[in-house]
Parts: structure tokens; sequence; C-alpha cells
């Protein structure tokens, strides 16, 4: 079998984690609530409209409306995907071939390097400084010296947290002739988006995902928005069928109501804040700052920080090798939940002397 797999996924290993969801779950960035048990009987009134037995339609129908007045673009700007994850993997088969570039920051979201990989493609990463941040002018010169198909800018990025400013975005992508795909998987932890340039800027693509915000992560609706050439590109290259009538109606419904589910975000970045400066004050731990809901600590010894807070039924995500060793990162929860972690910092729980 071996020597018929193609040769850019021989070392690929099957991703076989099984996850523990009992106790309090933090570990990817997931909304804590279930917002079908506050929207139920719209959703199922919104599921009995359906022929199960047709097909979805091609481009999202509905949803693609709701999306792009969400975005404030035309349904044309707009592509819908099963999760913003499928959208990297067409993004990546529609413009690179065997031996092309991508560029992007490090450490950065994995998913950019992996599609890169299957198509063929080679990733660079940029080094990022003591604090993560990255120079513009870094990314935009090795794009332009190994001719980059693609830049990847996760706005803000998983897992720092760290923010690009505007300008700054701006500089990226008029300075190189690549794509430049603006992951805003976050964006509305952060509130500042660069989705209003993409008819200015022929080679921007922005991606979102109703997967972190709207609580929808099992329903796998991303998006991305882009001038009507790139989205008709993208269009031709996905599966026909590629977002089923089940969670289209999911995200109909929450798009709905997505004022209110825009307020708990607000208590979620209000959270992020207070468990921000709880873990600033203690000398133990090294916090980032964060547009996104969640935080990157640097602990003495995160694999006997993870293991105590397992102990208490607490997973977050760690890292322990690489450039990340000692780092977990902790989504924001519950006011409960938070007050839980407070306490626990106090109590000198992140401190693996005590
Ligand atoms: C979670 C995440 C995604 C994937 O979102 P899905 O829509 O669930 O596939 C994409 N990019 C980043 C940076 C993420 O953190």
């Amino acid at each position: 079998m071996k020597k018929l797999i193609k040769k850019s996924i021989l070392n690929f290993s099957s991703y076989d984690a099984k996850r523990d969801l009992t106790g309090t779950v933090l570990d990817a960035n997931e909304n804590y609530r279930d917002y079908f048990k506050v929207y139920k009987d719209e959703i199922i009134e919104e599921l009995s409209k359906l022929s199960i037995n047709r097909y979805p339609e091609f481009d999202g129908g509905s949803l693609r409306d709701a999306l792009a007045d969400y975005a404030g673009l035309q349904p044309s700007n707009i592509i819908i995907g099963n999760g913003s994850d499928e959208l990297i993997s067409i993004i990546v088969n529609s413009f690179i071939d065997n031996g092309d570039f991508i560029v992007t920051a490090s450490p950065t979201f994995s998913m950019y390097e992996i599609y890169g990989k299957i198509a063929g493609g080679r990733t660079i990463y940029i080094d990022s400084d003591e604090n993560f941040n990255v120079n513009p002018e870094d990314i935009i010169k090795s794009a332009n010296e190994n001719k980059a198909k693609i830049v990847f800018v996760c706005n803000p990025n998983n897992p720092t947290g760290n923010i690009f400013k505007e300008e700054e975005l701006i500089k990226i992508i008029e300075g190189v002739s690549s794509l430049v795909v603006i992951d805003e998987a976050y964006f509305e932890f952060l509130g500042e988006t660069v989705i209003s340039k993409v008819d200015k800027y022929k080679n921007l693509i922005v991606l979102r995902t109703m997967s972190k915000a709207f609580g929808l992560a099992g329903g796998r609706i991303g998006y991305g928005a882009s001038s009507k050439e790139i989205t008709d590109i993208l269009l031709s290259v996905k599966p026909p069928y590629n977002m089923n009538s089940i969670s289209t109606a999911y995200g109909l419904v929450f798009l709905r109501h997505r004022d209110e589910i825009l307020k708990d975000v607000i208590k979620i970045i209000e959270r992020r804040e207070k468990l921000y400066r709880e873990l600033k004050n203690s000398k133990e731990i090294k916090v980032y700052k964060s547009g996104a809901n969640f935080l990157l600590i640097e602990v003495k010894d995160s694999e006997k920080v993870f293991n105590r807070l397992l102990n208490k039924n607490i997973r977050v995500r760690k890292y322990g090798r690489g450039k990340l060793k000692n780092y977990l990162r902790i989504t924001i929860g519950s006011e409960e939940i938070n007050e839980n972690l407070i306490n626990l910092i106090r109590g000198g729980y992140f401190d693996p002397e005590v």
C-alpha cells in the first residue's frame, strides 16, 4: 500500500485524540454555552421545513444571504465551508501546486501547514519576538523572495492571542503579490476586521467561523469572504454539497439571534480581562495579552500544572514541546468557571513549588 500513497502524506499519522468532555472543558476555544437549549423550538421549526430527501443548495442559499448581511457584503462575496477548516483546504487546493510556498507566522494554527503539505506545498515560518509579535516586514520580505502563493495571517492568532493592527495587515496585503488569507476565527472577541476590504484588494480572503463566538463547533459552518472573482474560483473547487441542510438550519437561527449571542461575547471578553489581570499578578505565570476567547500562559512546569488542573476536572490545552514548551492555553468559560480558576491561581495551584 505504501508505494501507492502520494509522497506528500507519507509521514502523516492519523488523528485519533479521543476527547473527554466531562468536567470543565477549556481546551478547544469553544463557547461553553449550548444555544440549542435556548433556541430549541425555533431550531426544530426550521428543521421541520427541510426536505431532507433533497440535496442542499449548492451555495448555501439563505444562509449565504444571512452571512453576507452579517459581514456587510454581497452574497456573491461569500463561500460557506464545512467549517473554515474545509475552506483552508479548498483555498490551498485552488492555489498551491507541488513545490509552491506558503508563508505564515510561528507559532500559529497548524492546519495551514498540514493542508499545504497534502497539496505538495512548503510552509515557511516567520519567527515572532518574545511577546509573539511578528514584524509585517519580515512576512512581506519572505513572501516576495520566495514568490509565495499564499500568506496566512491568523488574527487574533491562535494559540497566542496576538493581534495585528489594521495598518499592519494592509501593509502586508499591499506589499505582496501573494494571496493573503486573514483568518478571523476569533473576530467577535476582537471587534476589528478587514472584511470590508475584500472588493478593494483582489488578493484578499477573510475567513470566519460560527464555531467559536456562535457556539456552533459541532455544526461545522465556516465562511470565506473575498472578491467575486476569487469567490467564484473557490466555488468551482468546493465539493458541490459540502454544507448539510441541518447545519444550515442551525446557522440561520443562531444568526437571527446574533444580538443576544454577541452580548455573551462581551461577557466572555470581560472575564478574559479579569482572568488576565489575575494571572498578571502572579509571579509564577507569564500571561500574554489576547484578542480572542482564550489566554496563553507560560508556567514553570506545564505538565505538573496541567495534571493538577485535570485532578480538579479542568481540561486545558497543553503544548509541552518546541517553542511552546511549558505553555498552556485556557479557553474562557462561564462566570463560575472563571471564579474557580481565579481561586486556584490565588491558592498557588499554578505554582509547581507549592
Ligand atoms: C478554530 C479555528 C478554525 C477552525 O474553525 P472551524 O470553522 O471549526 O473549522 C480556523 N482557524 C483558527 C485559527 C481556529 O482557531
